[in-house]
């Protein structure tokens, strides 16, 4: 079969089609062919299959996965194939005839990887120990090893067998790898699978193509539709906590046009299939789950992960926030956050007569509500919990981006109240966009295009005003009725508004158009074709789209526009038996396309790019969000007042507030110099009781006589223990 002649990265560009290791791939590689024990800690989509997948090209024998779930192993399995490597999986969804050959392929030696869930290996009866001793075994992975520790999130019994590994291999290296593990849950792991001198490789957890969002949850579907309307193209995953919620959720998405399907462990087994199956396949495009779903879906393109309800902890919600973006593609993890969620969550995490167990629960949700009121870097937070140094702010959060996003837009509020106003409160938002845009369709009344307020939101296209109502609306200065048409009425909190009395501050579409600017420009109707091609391809092999090629890997195409194998190559993604089976294929699409519209190859931009990414990744790059706070700091520190500031930045005053109050937080400036003394016990004491998810409903019961400054200081100074 195959010798070891070939050097690890050799076999990364030969197999797998990718010309640079990840993290500490290379060195966890080297300890394995050295036949060491190993422990690999990688975040989700960091990439740790090819640790295991690769040294096993590498070395004589048949390594052992040992993989928890049947989805995983038929995705990983059908991902190996693809690239020519020949794999297979036992269990018991095959019939007799179906093992009968697999077991007749490992005899013949003719199978480098093998599959199998840790009952089958264990089980009663089962005689497949003995079977794989008289192979020649060389290494044993065992992928999701955190389920062995009763200390993790995700406990599996069924794991807790692999204890006899070591006794029936004793001289096979192990590598255990897992996405998630604090300090105990690894001592648990190192200790159940008795590994023998392991070396520890843990990764940065940091996955920076994430940007993370936290919003107070009110009125979550129309908080949901604002979010899923930017991405309709996109796939994404939405997270519930009841399997009622998931399938509710899912109709009511469907209603409102989107591929959207549920999932969840009640569900019998065809329909969870199928859903899954097409969410694969991107004939569904969200998925509707409870954490059920998820564990090794190795989906890459998956562009968005939400939570609708408050996760249990931090170790499932980062995991789950992971199936976002495994291609490296910019993504996002948005949660709606309520105080109602996390005392919900409380009263469950109380396990009966298991003291220590409930303890370690509560602890753990009291770090996830720590983490969504946080007023600082989101990522740096996650980062410390998993005992990461990260000693930045990332500029990539809703906090680090707030500085940007928020607007004043006050004027814009106006419009649509009064526009509301003026419809006599009978309109729904499509009507009344159209009027605000002084649209001369037939529908709009004659009667109401002679109204002054026609037309005075003509500056502003659809889509944003759109987005600007239903932020309106969660802000509580509109509201909808319940009806199949829902009608936009004005609320108590609408008048100060339209009197110029209150100011309002909105969201800024301003990170979208960065994040276009950032991205490469492409060939958008390449890109169609390629996924045309794509797709045949998949179907012919009867496995999904993301197995043949990512979604980065035609973008890739789409944009250096490769005109020959030699040039695809340096696709990332084409080892050498994808390109032999599919480059062609994918090459002609792109030549058409190029002669069609006098374009060249740019594959030799390809490196420049890559010289460019490395130093935008330089902190200097990432001190955006600091530099802004600083600025304020100065500023303050030069004598100047909050309106001062924010009249001399251009921000509004409650920017410049949440600048100082950061750095309230971090000690650098004392309370009292926003807050009287005797003020702060008040202020406290609101905080405690309502919570500081959102600042209007604290100042209403606070009253006149304290400011949105003031609240914002304590908080931040209430917050200085955090991290
Ligand atoms: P994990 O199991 O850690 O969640 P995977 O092993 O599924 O992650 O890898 C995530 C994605 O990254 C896969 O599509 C994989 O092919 C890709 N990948 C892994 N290593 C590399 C690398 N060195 N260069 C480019 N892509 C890689
Ligand atoms: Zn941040």
């Amino acid at each position: 079969m195959h010798t070891t002649v070939m050097t690890p990265i050799q076999a990364l560009q030969k197999y797998f089609g990718y010309s640079e290791f990840r993290h500490q791939q290379e060195a966890i590689i080297q300890h394995i062919l050295n036949g060491q024990d190993v422990l690999t800690l990688m975040p989700t989509g960091g990439g740790k299959s090819l640790c295991y997948q690769l040294p096993a090209m590498l070395m004589d024998g048949l390594t052992i996965v040992i993989s928890p779930l049947i989805a995983l192993m038929k995705d990983q399995v059908d991902s190996l194939n693809v690239n020519g490597i020949p794999a297979a999986f036992l269990n018991s969804t095959q019939s007799p005839d179906e093992q009968q050959h697999i077991t007749d392929q490992l005899k013949k030696n003719k199978i480098k990887l093998l599959y199998l869930a840790p009952e089958r290996l264990f089980g009663q009866g089962s005689n497949l120990i003995a079977f794989l001793k008289s192979l020649p075994v060389c290494l044993i992975a065992i992928d999701e090893a955190h389920c062995i520790s009763q200390w993790g999130h995700d406990f599996r019994p069924e794991y807790l067998m692999l204890a006899g590994l070591k006794r029936e291999f004793p001289k096979i290296p192990v590598i255990a790898l897992t996405a998630t593990a604090d300090n105990l849950t690894r001592k648990d792991i190192l200790e159940k699978l008795d590994l023998r001198n392991p070396a520890e490789f843990v990764s940065s957890f940091n996955r920076a193509n994430i940007t993370y969002r936290v919003l107070p949850k009110k009125n979550s579907f129309n908080q949901l539709l604002a979010f899923l309307d930017a991405r309709k193209e996109d796939s994404g995953i939405i997270y519930c906590l009841s399997r009622k919620s998931t399938e509710e959720l899912a109709g009511d998405l469907k209603s409102e046009g989107f591929l959207a399907e549920a999932y969840h462990a009640g569900m019998d087994n065809a329909t969870k299939a199928r859903n899954q199956e097409a969410f694969l396949r991107d004939d569904v495009k969200i998925i509707v789950a409870t954490i059920a779903f998820g564990m090794g879906i190795n989906k890459s393109n998956v562009r968005y992960v939400v939570h609708v309800d408050l996760p249990k902890n931090i170790e499932g919600y980062y995991q789950e926030t992971g199936r976002a973006g495994r291609d490296g593609l910019p993504s996002d993890a948005l949660l709606l956050y309520s105080y109602a969620d996390a005392n919900k969550l409380q009263r469950f995490a109380r396990i009966e007569g298991n003291e220590d167990q409930s303890a370690i629960m509560l602890k753990k949700l009291d770090d996830m509500v720590k983490y969504c009121q946080l007023q600082t870097c989101r990522r740096l937070y996650l980062m410390r919990y998993f005992d990461e140094d990260f000693s930045d702010n990332c500029g990539s959060c809703d906090i680090c981006l707030s500085e940007f996003d928020k607007f004043d837009a006050t004027l814009i509020a106006q419009k649509a109240l009064s526009a509301v106003f003026r419809l006599n409160e009978r309109f729904g938002s499509n009507y009344v966009i159209d009027f605000l845009r002084g649209s001369r369709s037939e529908k709009i009344r004659d009667e109401h295009k002679q109204l002054k307020t026609y037309g005075i939101g003509a500056d502003i296209s659809k889509p944003e005003w759109h987005r600007y109502l239903r932020e309106l609306v969660t802000l509580g200065y509109l509201s909808t009725t319940d009806d199949a048409y829902p009608v936009l009425k004005l609320t108590g909190k609408s008048n100060s508004v339209l009197k110029g009395q209150e100011k309002v501050e909105l969201i800024a579409s301003q990170t979208t158009e960065e994040r276009q600017q950032e991205a490469i420009p492409y060939e958008a109707g390449l890109l169609s074709e390629l996924r045309l091609t794509r797709r045949d391809i998949a179907i012919n092999q009867n496995v999904p789209a993301y197995i043949i090629l990512s979604d980065a890997a035609l973008m890739e195409m789409a944009t250096y526009l490769p005109q020959t194998l030699d040039e695809l190559r340096l696709v990332s993604g084409f080892g050498e038996i994808k390109l032999a089976r599919y480059g062609r294929e994918f090459l002609t699409p792109i030549k058409n396309y190029c002669i069609k519209h006098g374009l060249s190859s740019r594959i030799k931009q390809k490196s420049i790019r890559r010289e460019r990414k490395v130093q935008r990744e330089s902190p200097n790059g990432k001190l955006r969000s600091s530099d802004t706070k600083i600025e304020t700091f100065n500023l303050y520190r030069s004598g100047k007042t909050v309106s001062e500031i924010a009249a001399e930045r251009g921000l509004a005053a409650t920017t410049i507030e949440g600048h100082l109050s950061y750095f309230v937080q971090m000690g650098e400036i004392d309370v009292l110099e926003f807050v009287k003394e005797e003020k702060i016990p008040v202020i406290k004491d609101a905080i405690e009781s309502y919570g500081y998810e959102r600042l209007s409903p604290l100042k209403e019961v606070l009253g006149d006589n304290y400011s949105y400054g003031e609240i914002r200081a304590v908080i931040g100074w209430m917050n200085r223990n955090i991290n």
